[in-house]
């Protein structure tokens, strides 16, 4: 996709790494069962490493979380691409995220939609990731700073919602900025503890239905409400 100006929407990315994200792609990924062709593709063209600077490239491509500072950590890449997989996304969607963190779960999007709004509470993270996602050439993110549980009024209504940490329980605001037909998907339980991975769907006429895909250990979702 181009912009009206005729620059890239997204960035396209050569290195050295592509044969770890390969490895990863098979071996963390598919063989656990995701099988959407464009999620497994933007796994495989993410480079995952630049949003895991505080460890080795070589650990960024392994199958668990990695610090990013501040107490808080980039999810397993298994996780993101589950968790993509299940918002069935499609192309004009416009995606509200939860939990900026690296912003690697926000490129994953990107890549795939049309429009990313991800907020994060923690503001040298906001910051850092705005920074990193402008300098990789992401054109279609906006990084907001502030308490992502009341969502992004101005933006809405999202076509899918992904929260990255973990709530107690969904967030109202959330629910009601989600478009009829869309999915939501949430960690949802206590903080420390081990989360149910929650499925929320809201049908034509607005109502809401939610069921458990997994379990899930994520930090917690944080602020003020
Ligand atoms: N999606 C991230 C990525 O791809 O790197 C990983 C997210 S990390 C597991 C969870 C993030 O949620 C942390 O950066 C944390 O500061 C943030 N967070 C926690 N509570 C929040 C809130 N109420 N609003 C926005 N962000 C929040």
């Amino acid at each position: 996709a181009t912009r009206e100006d005729g620059t890239p929407q997204r960035p396209s990315f050569d290195d050295e790494f592509a044969e770890l994200r390969a490895e990863m792609v098979r071996d963390q990924i598919e063989d656990r069962g995701v099988s959407d062709e464009t999620v497994l593709e933007v796994m495989y063209r993410v480079p995952r490493h630049r949003f895991a600077p505080m460890v080795s490239a070589e650990r960024a491509y392994q199958d668990s979380p990695q610090p990013i500072g501040h107490g808080q950590t980039i999810s397993q890449p298994y996780v993101v691409a589950y968790m993509t997989e299940r918002l069935e996304l499609e192309a004009d969607d416009r995606v509200l995220e939860v939990g900026t963190g690296s912003g690697y779960q926000a490129a994953i999007l990107a890549e795939i939609v049309d429009e990313v709004v991800t907020i994060e509470i923690i503001r040298d993270l906001a910051e850092s990731a705005a920074e990193r996602l402008g300098r990789m050439g992401y054109r279609n993110i906006t990084v907001l700073h502030g308490d992502g549980y009341y969502g992004h009024e101005a933006r809405a209504p999202f076509d899918a919602i992904v929260v990255t940490a973990a709530a107690s329980h969904t967030p109202p605001p959330l629910v009601a900025q989600l478009r009829p037909h869309g999915y939501m998907v949430i960690p949802v339980g206590r903080s420390g503890w081990i989360q149910n991975l929650l499925l929320v769907e809201k049908n034509a006429d607005g109502e809401v239905s939610s069921r458990n895909l997994t379990s899930v250990r994520f930090v917690p979702l944080t602020g003020g409400h």
